[in-house]
């Protein structure tokens, strides 16, 4: 069994303690346990912000040294709670392990995980703490996974130990229609597919990391959202269960989410010739930055095209820099920023199969004067561009015309 703890469950001693009493409960039952944690909740924040104190534009190799120090705490933390408890335990680093990653610093992928030392410890009755977050490039460098990357750790490791379940503990029981932050008539859902969990991760849901979810759906791995806050554990009441059926029952929209995380970025002026897009974007892909919603308009009569584009916001900077690299070769007017801007999606594998979603959606924010900025569409959900002041506004009047509030 994995067992990752976030942020909020590893919070203070206190809340350590608790969780350790859970990986002592569920050692009980028998399994062979490894448990991932967290940086207690507002560090990785603060190591951040430590970083951009230095310098906006700080070497990303060294970030991520910063970084990962927040998961090396707990780890140990969490290795001596369970000592307390009588467990045999040891805590692990990501190099230690090791779980190697490519060279992306900052949001590095996993490429493989060498698990055959940890695998003899489990068989022994020992259990691993690991660091969640980590990775070791192939050049023996530290790595982290990304924001939310210790989701990613728990699932690979699932994954590589062929787990029976990854427990994912955290600050609510489960996955709901949205955010139960925002919404408080959200509803929890029992299940959910892998399919519907990977777009709602992607779109904003921060509940899992998307690659875990991607990780997950790859290799069937029985992924369970649960809180930290009951008194059970997970091998005995049900948080949310990632799954492959559908249940044709469902609504044709199972969430609604929100990202507040983006940047919009307007090219202004480029020549409209064969080939521009891959100059522009090209650069950007090359620095490892994720465009994501793309919008082209030429109404220019003498041929001049404008592009729009949202990346992550703590990327702008970047990429400014690389669109002044490159400005020569594009040859643009302008570059517009507007960070005020938030996405917000609606998903469902039932709109396969249905059509006039994406219409209720339109009149939801039209009646409401929310003016749309950008639209991208995938099979199973609908994304928007608005101003980031409307964005409680349209996820609460898009959850009720959807009918998913709480019976
Ligand atoms: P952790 O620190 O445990 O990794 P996160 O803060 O990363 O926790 O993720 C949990 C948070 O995700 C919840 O507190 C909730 O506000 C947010 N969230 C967003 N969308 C959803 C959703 N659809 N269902 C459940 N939680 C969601
Ligand atoms: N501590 C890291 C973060 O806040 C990783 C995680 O919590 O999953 O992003
Ligand atoms: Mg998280």
């Amino acid at each position: 069994l994995v067992i990752k703890f976030g942020g909020t469950s590893v919070a203070d001693i206190e809340r350590i303690k608790q969780a350790a009493g859970k990986v002592a409960a569920e050692a009980k039952r028998g399994h062979k346990l490894v448990v991932v944690v967290s940086a207690m909740s507002g560090e990785t924040d603060r190591l951040i912000s430590l970083c951009r104190s230095v310098t906006p534009l700080y070497d990303l190799r060294e970030y991520d040294a910063v970084v990962a120090t927040g998961e090396q705490i707990t780890s140990g933390l969490m290795a001596i709670a369970l000592q307390q408890r009588g467990l045999r335990a040891r805590s692990w680093q990501g190099w230690q392990i090791p779980m190697v990653s490519d060279t992306a610093h900052s949001k590095a992928r996993l490429l493989r995980i060498e698990a055959d030392k940890l695998r003899a410890r489990l068989e022994d009755g020992e259990v691993a703490v690991l660091a969640g977050f980590q990775g070791v490039t192939e050049d023996g460098r530290i790595s982290t996974l990304g924001r939310g990357g210790s989701d990613t750790s728990a699932v690979a490791l699932a994954a590589a130990l062929n787990a029976d379940r990854c427990d994912i503990y955290t600050d609510v029981d489960g996955v709901y229609t949205t955010d139960p932050r925002l919404v408080s008539q959200a509803r929890k859902l029992s299940r959910i597919t892998y399919e519907e969990m990977l777009e709602m991760a992607s779109m904003g849901a921060k509940v899992l990391q998307t690659r875990s979810v991607e990780m997950a759906m790859k290799h069937k791995i029985k992924v369970q959202v649960l809180s930290t806050f009951e008194n059970g554990i997970g091998s005995d009441y049900p948080g949310t269960l990632l799954t492959d059926e559908v249940n044709m029952e469902e609504n044709l929209v199972t969430g609604i989410t929100y990202a507040r995380d983006e940047a919009k970025i307007s090219v202004i002026g480029l020549k409209d010739t064969p080939g521009v897009e891959a100059d522009l974007f090209g650069p950007l892909s090359d620095a490892n930055i994720n465009v994501d919603m793309i919008v082209m308009n030429v109404a220019d009569p003498a041929g001049l095209a404008d592009i729009t584009f949202t990346v992550p916001r703590g990327d702008v900077s970047r990429v400014i820099e690389t669109l002044k690299t490159h400005k020569d070769k594009l040859g643009y007017q302008n570059v517009l920023t507007d960070t005020e801007v938030a996405k917000v999606s609606v998903i469902g594998v039932g709109m396969r199969s249905h059509a006039g979603v994406a219409t209720t959606m339109f009149r939801t924010l039209a009646a409401r004067g929310i003016n749309i900025q950008a639209i991208s569409t995938s099979e199973i959900k609908i994304s928007v561009l608005i101003a980031q002041e409307y964005a409680e506004l349209a996820v609460r009047a898009l959850h009720a015309a959807y009918g998913m509030e709480k019976g």
